[in-house]
């Protein structure tokens, strides 16, 4: 490459579905030179990496999609109301044909570092292949949750079994018939998984540190009417959904849960349970969020369930959750979760009761002083959110100042888009924005298209590098601070906490804005109106 001269207009990290977007605005829509690398063999991230068995998307699949194929939207059929991970990795697969998409997209490539080159403003991108480019824009789109947890287990390099991080499952999957398997982890991911491995496992073992409070699914197929009702008012379900709060067509309850009488609210329980999926979370009271009395009539309302559901009273007890308000850590929903430890060949170790994980053995799995064997041990152990993918990508900013370290204490973003000492560097759905704690495809576009407008800005007012100020930054990080310290968010040790990695400093990763991604998409618009207030334009 010639000095000062980029190989590309853009480089993007990640080919999910920001990627993929992104790819699609740059090249199709301002006529960029845009380069993907993506680490995976194909399209897809999260839903190309997460193959374990039940695993599907917790959204409606009629919103977990991309809104700007608008003939795509009227074509494509979805099975059912959650999609599973095969059904959501061949659409993706399906718009990056139709798009021609991967034309643009280096697979198999991981990107191991990249800094900018502050005397051509450009950022200079490495990877595992041994080749650099450059380009006059980064964009990561890395995924919130594809940094693996794996945590350090003492003793798993003896163990003579097969064991596997649910996001590494090998692409023919793992066959778990006859055999006697262990689930380490009861998130959202275990969830979905255990009632599907105890269907084919001879014996399974689930070690659960923390309850969760699970509330169904609900999964089927989507009656026809409605399918042709939704397809028909496209149009009205995208205004709604990015005007909403979490990206979903969800409204809380305009009324405090502790002014309802319990008949009442009682009816509206039912109502958002036999409902399924995240009603129960987020339609719910809204004071739920806030007030620990107000959670507490939620809370009992899904121990009374599990109690009823689960036969056996200890293990009942067990699955209960103690020490965090409802809502607090992500909402795991439930395919017939608390049904499976009524089975004879399903057993619950409790990490409060039993014993916690001491070791993996040769042949298994050592916790409160009791030795279990397995032939499979599965990891269902979570990630390194939202921090952890992009501090993984070695970045170095202005001055050589690397990402790790500006990011030691926690994430200081504006918008959480941009990084301040990073120019030209942007993050689909990084942290301090709404992302996971909205509908993934929601924030993803809206990310997308502004920074996409943003470019293209930039080219046309002949600007070559654009920065947040550390004011705006700090100024950011405050308010988000302050909002989520407003909440009963911060009483869990969750991942959006960063309270699941040993070590993690404990900081709010999302962005739980007071009028939620509907609020936030305004707030970057006027950003942007303002002649990108907070940014420093050069
Ligand atoms: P997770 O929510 O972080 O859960 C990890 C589980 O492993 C927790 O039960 C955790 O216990 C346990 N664990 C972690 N380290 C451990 C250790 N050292 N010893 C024992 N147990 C340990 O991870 P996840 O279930 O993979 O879910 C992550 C996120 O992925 C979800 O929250 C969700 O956003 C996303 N997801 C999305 C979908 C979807 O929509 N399709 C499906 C699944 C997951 P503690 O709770 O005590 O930390």
């Amino acid at each position: 490459m010639a000095a000062g001269i980029p190989t590309h207009d853009a480089i993007v990290i990640g080919a999910g579905f920001s990627g993929m977007y992104m790819l699609k605005a740059l090249r199709d829509k301002l006529g960029l030179r845009a380069r993907v690398y993506e680490a995976g063999e194909t399209v897809g991230g999260t839903w190309y990496w997460n193959r374990y068995p039940g695993a599907r998307c917790d959204s409606d699949s009629y919103i977990y999609c991309f809104t700007w194929d608008k003939q795509l939207l009227q074509e494509w059929e979805w099975s059912e109301r959650y999609p599973e991970q095969p059904e959501i990795l061949r659409y993706l697969e399906h718009v990056a044909e139709r798009h021609d998409l991967k034309r643009d997209i280096q697979f198999n490539t991981r990107v191991t570092g990249a800094e900018f080159d502050e005397s051509n403003n450009l950022w200079c991108v490495h990877t595992d292949k041994g080749e650099s480019a450059t380009a006059r824009y980064l964009i990561a789109a890395v995924g919130s949750l594809s940094d693996t947890n794996l945590p350090q287990f003492k003793g798993l390099e003896k163990f003579q079994g097969k064991w596997c991080h649910t996001s590494r499952l090998p692409s023919g999957g793992i066959d778990f018939t006859a055999k006697r398997v262990a689930v380490v982890g009861t998130g959202a991911t275990a969830v979905q998984a255990i009632p599907e491995i105890a269907q084919q496992a001879k014996e399974l073992t689930v070690f659960q540190r923390t309850p969760n409070y699970c509330v169904p699914a609900r999964n089927g197929k989507v009656a026809p009417q409605l399918v042709k009702a939704r397809k028909a008012d496209y149009d009205g379900v995208i205004k709604r959904i990015r005007e909403s709060f979490f990206g979903f067509e969800y409204d809380f309850i305009p009324k405090p849960v502790l002014e309802t009488t319990p008949e009442e609210r009682e009816r509206e329980f039912d109502r958002m349970w036999d409902e399924g999926g995240f009603a129960f979370w987020l339609a719910n009271y809204q004071d739920m969020f806030f007030n620990q009395e107000a959670n507490d009539l939620c809370a009992d309302y899904i121990k009374r369930k599990i109690r009823k559901t689960v036969k056996d009273p200890i293990v009942a007890e067990k699955l209960i959750p103690k020490g965090h308000p409802y809502g607090t850590k992500r909402q795991p929903l439930d395919s017939n979760y608390y049904e499976t430890f009524n089975k004879d060949n399903v057993l619950l170790v409790d990490a409060n009761t039993d014993g916690p994980i001491e070791e993996i053995t040769a042949k298994g799995i050592r916790a409160g002083g009791k030795k279990y064997e397995f032939d499979i041990i599965i990891f269902a152990t979570g990630f390194d959110a939202m921090t952890g993918p992009l501090k993984a990508l070695n970045l170095k900013g202005r001055d050589g100042r690397r990402l790790r370290e500006v990011w030691a204490d926690g994430p200081h973003t504006y918008l959480g888009i941009s990084i301040a000492g990073f120019p030209n560097l942007f993050t689909i759905t990084g942290p301090q924005s709404p992302s996971v704690l909205s509908n993934m495809p929601v924030s993803i576009e809206q990310h997308v298209e502004w920074i996409a407008d943003c470019i293209e800005m930039m080219s046309k007012t002949g600007k070559t590098t654009i920065e947040a100020t550390p004011k705006a930054q700090e100024q950011w990080g405050s308010h988000v601070n302050e909002i989520v310290n407003g909440t009963l968010m911060p009483r869990a040790n969750s991942w959006y906490m960063s309270a699941n990695i040993a070590g993690k400093p404990r900081a709010f990763l999302p962005y739980l804005g007071p009028e939620g991604v509907g609020g936030y998409r305004r707030k970057c618009d006027e950003v942007a109106a303002e002649g990108y207030a907070g940014f420093t334009l050069a």
